[in-house]
């Protein structure tokens, strides 16, 4: 059977509300003829706008972001059940950015990961080496730290429910891309750590992300342990994200 992959969306803090509106204007126009589960990552302020929107397509919704607490004083914060509130479905968790620019730790990612399985919303967890750690041929226990330090106090049943993406951290934004073997080797790698830590043959889904484009999205999907894609800057135009996907 031909693999449906996986394209999700970061928008990142990018795109207004009308921006948005003409965005999904073109791409529900095509969105019943793609081979490929769909998910938009828009900003919280259009989660819900662009939920009134998709909702009765086969498009889906993610959340940029969570915090690990149900509700409470936490100024600034949006919690769980706020982001199942207004329909996503999937939340990315523990990108690089957030990493870098507001110090987001593996353990705070845990809880933010716990938090997210138990209101159903699935937990899209980047994980991804430096340049530095890639040449000191760190990048495979670099990602597995990551990824059992994410996983912590997670049950094995729950490994369906999970998305890893290997997004190493000098391939976002830089359009210098890992190889499809490069991102292949890492996927199964991550397949077989998962399975072998977990005591479970589940598979859990590998998305590769880092400076995918239509040019090269094929290369990447064609991989058999790779579920498809995350992506940022080829997503904020609606006629290049169609091109990716198609
Ligand atoms: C990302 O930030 O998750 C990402 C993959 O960005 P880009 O596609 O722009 O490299």
């Amino acid at each position: 059977m031909q693999k449906k992959p996986l394209i999700v969306a970061n928008w990142k803090m990018n795109l207004s509300k009308n921006e948005v509106d003409i965005y999904l204007q073109e791409m529900l126009k095509e969105s019943k003829n793609l081979n490929a589960t769909i998910v938009l990552s828009p900003s919280f302020t259009l989660l819900d706008f662009v939920n009134s929107k998709i909702k009765k397509t086969n498009i889906k919704l993610g959340a940029q972001n969570m915090f690990f607490a149900d509700f409470g004083a936490f100024t600034g914060e949006v919690s769980a059940s706020m982001l199942k509130d207004v329909g996503a479905e999937y939340v990315i968790l523990g990108h690089s950015e957030r990493r870098q620019y507001f110090l987001e730790m593996d353990t705070f990612i845990n809880k933010k990961v716990l938090t997210a399985l138990k209101y159903n919303l699935k937990p899209i967890i980047c994980v991804g080496e430096t340049l530095e750690e890639k040449e000191n041929n760190e990048s495979e226990e670099v990602v597995k730290l990551q990824i059992l330090s994410a996983l912590k106090n997670v049950g094995s049943e729950e490994l369906k429910n999970i998305i890893i993406a290997y997004e190493p951290i000098w391939a976002i934004g830089t359009g210098k891309s890992a190889t499809s073997e490069e991102a292949e080797q890492m996927a199964k790698h991550i397949e077989i750590m998962l399975q072998n830590e977990f005591n479970t043959q589940i598979k859990t889904s590998i998305l590769y992300g880092g400076s995918v484009n239509e040019n090269n999205i094929k290369e990447f999907v064609q991989k058999e342990h790779i579920a498809g894609a995350l992506v940022g800057g080829a997503s904020l135009s609606a006629n290049t994200f169609l091109k990716l996907i198609k």
